[in-house]
C-alpha cells in the first residue's frame, strides 16, 4: 500500500471564494474552541467529546452535522500526533483557515468538478485537471482531504492510497540472487545465468578514508574532535544511503515484473558494530544492509517484484554447480572460488549470488518459463 498526498489547485469564482472563506474560518474557530476544552480536560475520547460538544459546536458555529464530526476528529488527531511525537501537553492552536473533508460526504467528484460541502450548501468547483488525471484510473482511493487557502489560491490536499498487487510466489518468473559485499557492493545472478556486478569500489575507498580519519579523531578526544566525528558519521551515512538508493533502483529497473530477489538474512548481525566481520567483509552490516533490504523491498513491491531472505550459512563455501561445501573452496585473499570436488571456479562474489539464486529456486520450486 502506498499513500501520496495530491495537492490540487481549485479554481473558484468570487462568490465561491466567499463561501469557502466563511466555511474554513468557521471550521478553524470551531477547532480552536474545541482545542481549549481538550487542553483543559485532557479528554481525547471521541464518544465522550461527542456527548459533550457536538451540540454546542453545531449551535455556536452553525456547523452541519458532518462538519462538527470532522472538527472533533481533526482536533483529536492533532493532539494525538503531538503526544506521539513526544511533545509536552500544550494548547494547540489552529492559525490558518482550513477544513477537513470526508470523501463522498463533504466532497466528491462529479462531471469533472469537485462537489464540496460548505455552510452555504454544495459548491461545484473546477480544478487543475492535469495534476489530477493520473488518479482517475480506478486504483486510487480518496482519503479525507484538507481545503487549504495559501498564497491567495485554494487547494485540496487529498491523501491518495493505492493497493499494490503483491507478487505471489506462484507468479515468479525470474530469480535474482543478490550478494552484498564491499568488493562489489552487489553481485547478482539471474535465471538467465547472467551475472552483474554493481561496482562498490568507490564506496569502499571512501569508507576506508572515513575510517582512517575517524581513528585519528577518536584518539584526539577533544570536544572539537568529537563534533567532527559526529559530522563524519552523518556524512558517511548519507553517502551509503545514496549508494543504496542507486543500486536498489538499478536492480528493480533492470529486471521484469515477477522477479524474486534473494538476499542473505544478515539480521542476526544487525546490531553488529563495524568491528564484526561478516564473511571477511568489514561493514557496519547492521544498518547498511538493513537499509538496502528495506529499500529493495519497497521498490520491488511497487514494481510487481518480491524480496526474500535466505539463510546465509555456507553461502560463500558452497559450490553452486555440485553443492560441495568446503571452506577451502574459497580463497578469500584472491577473491576466487575453486571447488575442491568438481573444480568449478569463478570469482567469489559471483558464487554468493549463484548460491542465493539456487536458494530462491529451492524455496519456490520451479520457475515459470519466461517468454
Ligand atoms: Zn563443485
Amino acid at each position: 500500500m502506498s499513500t501520496i498526498t495530491a495537492k490540487i489547485q481549485i479554481y473558484v469564482s468570487k462568490d465561491q471564494a466567499e463561501s469557502l472563506n466563511i466555511t474554513t474560518n468557521a471550521f478553524r474557530q470551531a477547532c480552536n474552541w474545541l482545542s481549549k476544552h481538550i487542553f483543559e480536560t485532557k479528554n481525547l475520547n471521541l464518544v465522550k467529546l461527542n456527548e459533550l460538544y457536538y451540540k454546542p459546536l453545531r449551535n455556536l458555529f452553525d456547523l452541519k452535522s458532518q462538519m462538527a464530526q470532522s472538527v472533533m476528529k481533526t482536533v483529536i488527531a492533532r493532539y494525538k500526533s503531538a503526544k506521539s511525537n513526544g511533545h509536552e501537553w500544550s494548547l494547540i492552536e489552529f492559525k490558518r483557515p482550513e477544513y477537513d473533508l470526508v470523501w463522498n460526504r463533504d466532497y466528491s467528484l462529479t462531471q469533472n468538478q469537485f462537489s464540496v460541502n460548505t455552510l452555504d450548501g454544495r459548491l461545484k468547483l473546477n480544478f487543475e485537471r492535469k495534476a489530477m488525471k493520473k488518479y482517475f484510473n480506478g486504483t486510487w482511493k480518496f482519503g479525507t482531504a484538507k481545503l487549504v487557502h495559501k498564497y491567495k489560491k485554494w487547494f485540496l490536499h487529498i491523501p491518495m492510497t493505492k493497493e499494490y498487487q503483491k507478487l505471489d510466489f506462484v507468479n515468479v518468473n525470474n530469480i535474482v540472487g543478490v550478494d552484498l559485499g564491499l568488493n562489489f557492493l552487489a553481485a547478482t545472478y539471474d535465471s538467465q545465468g547472467k551475472t552483474t556486478f554493481y561496482n562498490g569500489h568507490l564506496v569502499k575507498h571512501k569508507r576506508g578514508t572515513f575510517k582512517a580519519t575517524r581513528k585519528q579523531l577518536q584518539m584526539r578526544q577533544t570536544p572539537s574532535a568529537r563534533k567532527k566525528l559526529k559530522q563524519i558519521g552523518s556524512r558517511e551515512n548519507r553517502y551509503v544511503t545514496d549508494v543504496n538508493h542507486q543500486v536498489t533502483k538499478a536492480l528493480v529497473d533492470k529486471y521484469p515484473r515477477g522477479t524474486l530477489f534473494v538476499l542473505e538474512d544478515l539480521t542476526g548481525v544487525r546490531f553488529a558494530t563495524e568491528k564484526v566481520r561478516v564473511k571477511n567483509r568489514y561493514i557496519s552490516v547492521s544498518w547498511a544492509f538493513y537499509q538496502f533490504r528495506q529499500m529493495l523491498e519497497y521498490k520491488a513491491e511497487l514494481n510487481g517484484q518480491k524480496v526474500m531472505v535466505a539463510d546465509p550459512t555456507y553461502t560463500s563455501q558452497t559450490c553452486p554447480k555440485c553443492g560441495h561445501i568446503e571452506k577451502a573452496n574459497r580463497n578469500k585473499k584472491r577473491h576466487t572460488f575453486k571447488c575442491k570436488s568438481c573444480q568449478y571456479h569463478s570469482n567469489d562474489d559471483r558464487i554468493g549470488a549463484m548460491n542465493l539464486h539456487r536458494k530462491g529456486i529451492e524455496h519456490i520450486g520451479v520457475v515459470a518459463e519466461r517468454a
